[in-house]
């Protein structure tokens, strides 16, 4: 069927809450290029939302699944259990930042994971408060879409909300919610948890700080150096669990290091792991330490599909890739690539204010003009659709809907990544025309 024929379908069928960027149907895809079905071909800077790291159809991972398909692809681990699970525990307790010893527990979707990172922490805190950043995204069940902040189009009209989540000010430098200037302010968003936050909530009510390390949706904001240790050493002071959300920022997506949080050299008490993990299929993973995790009786946190055996094999598939192929000397090249590019973008054209992030999870900040910093998402939007027309795949975000990021697997080639900002400077210069 043509692209068009399968919309008209679609829109007869499908529910359009449940919506697309853009009309046009995969066909087939693979590394950083997917082909539609009437063939066209698009370079893609969105990976899926920061799935695809290792590129699509990655020979490694197809023949993982394919293998296991033959095999079994569903007892349920909490029925009777297989090592594919156990090994991927394994090599999780590897590589997530949090001090040893850890403990894994497999689950769908990064919603899931964050979820059952609330439940454990209020289990051994016997606390019930969240604390959440502003600008934050967790997902869209009722807890996770509590948490997170945008409210159109994440939680516009699916109130009421789940009680006792708290909202603090995330470091974003850019437009200070305090209204001071980095590095004068001496972190002041941090020492506002204590000074002001820790007032109006008890911090003997609080189990967990939850926050992205480098935020996905909320605009790749990046808090400087001093924002983490500060805030982790907050919560260690009052017995607060410090809960990373790796999901967008996690498996290398931030370059040099695995997991973003290890920039700041923070080790927090539990980790949510998903997005590049299973190469597309759905898997996710909640770390902590052992102590924690474990605090949980039997039985108390499961699921039916959690560490599925198919999932599974392509997580661990996406380990070895990742050893095998020296994934984080990648991502660092790769995001010295796009940050010289971006840098060049912004000193060619107003429109971007900032430019901001870690490795390769970079983002373009559009504004109005410098000085008053106004958001310009209708610019954005041009942007992102201009680039969309001429074969290039882009994604926006941010809580103002003025931020351009790149999430591209990191197996793009050189060529690739040339032609991908090639339109994206186009896209840029076509603005004022
Ligand atoms: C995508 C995302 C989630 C939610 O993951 P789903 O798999 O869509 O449920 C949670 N946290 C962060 C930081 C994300 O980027």
């Amino acid at each position: 069927m043509s692209n068009k024929t399968i919309a008209d379908l679609r829109n007869t069928v499908m529910a359009k809450g449940f919506a697309s960027g853009k009309p046009a149907y995969v066909a087939s895809a693979k590394g950083a290029v997917i082909t539609d079905v009437e063939g066209t071909e698009y370079i893609d800077f969105g990976g899926g939302i920061a799935v695809m790291n290792v590129g699509y159809s990655n020979p490694k991972v197809v023949a993982a699944i394919k293998k296991q398909a033959e095999k079994f692809t569903h007892t349920c681990f909490m029925v009777m259990p297989y090592e594919s699970a156990v090994t991927l525990g394994e090599k999780l307790c590897r590589i997530v930042p949090v001090p040893a010893p850890k403990r894994v527990f497999l689950t769908n979707s990064g919603a899931e994971a964050v979820e059952n990172a609330v439940k454990v922490a209020r289990y051994y805190t016997r606390r019930q408060a969240i604390v959440v950043l502003d600008h934050a995204f967790h997902g869209r069940t009722l807890l996770t879409m509590t948490m997170t902040a945008k409210v159109k189009p994440y939680k516009w009209g699916f109130g009421p909300f789940a009680p006792e989540v708290y909202r603090i000010p995330n470091a974003y430098c850019y437009r200070c919610a305090l209204g001071l200037k980095y590095p004068k302010c001496g972190i002041a968003c941090a020492e506002y948890i204590k000074d002001e936050f820790f007032g109006r909530v008890t911090p003997d009510s609080i189990a967990a700080i939850v926050a992205e390390p480098v935020q996905g949706e909320g605009g790749f904001i990046t808090p400087p150096p001093e924002y983490f240790p500060r805030v982790a050493q907050i919560c260690k002071e009052n017995g607060i669990l410090f809960v990373a959300d790796e999901i967008q920022s996690g498996m290398a997506r931030t370059g040099r290091q695995m997991f973003a949080i290890e920039h700041w050299g923070v080790e927090p008490d539990l980790v949510t792991v998903a997005k590049s993990l299973g190469a597309g299929l759905p898997i996710s993973a909640l770390v902590g330490r052992a102590e924690i995790m474990d605090s949980v009786h039997g039985g108390g946190i499961g699921g039916t599909y959690g560490g599925n055996p198919l999932a599974c094999a392509a997580a661990n598939a996406v380990l070895d890739v990742y050893e095998e192929q020296n994934m984080l000397a990648r991502s660092e090249k790769l995001g010295r690539k796009v940050r010289k590019a971006f840098d060049a973008l912004k000193r060619k054209y107003e429109v971007i204010g900032d430019v901001r992030g870690l490795g390769p999870m970079l983002a373009l900040e559009l504004v109005k003009d410098r000085k008053t910093r106004k958001p310009a998402p209708e610019e954005t939007a041009a942007v992102v659709k201009y680039a969309w027309e001429r074969g290039l795949v882009l994604l926006s975000c941010g809580s103002y809907s003025n931020v351009i990021r790149t999430m591209m697997p990191l197996v793009i080639t050189d060529s690739q990544l040339k032609k991908g900002l090639a339109i994206l400077d186009e896209a840029f210069a076509s603005l004022g025309k």
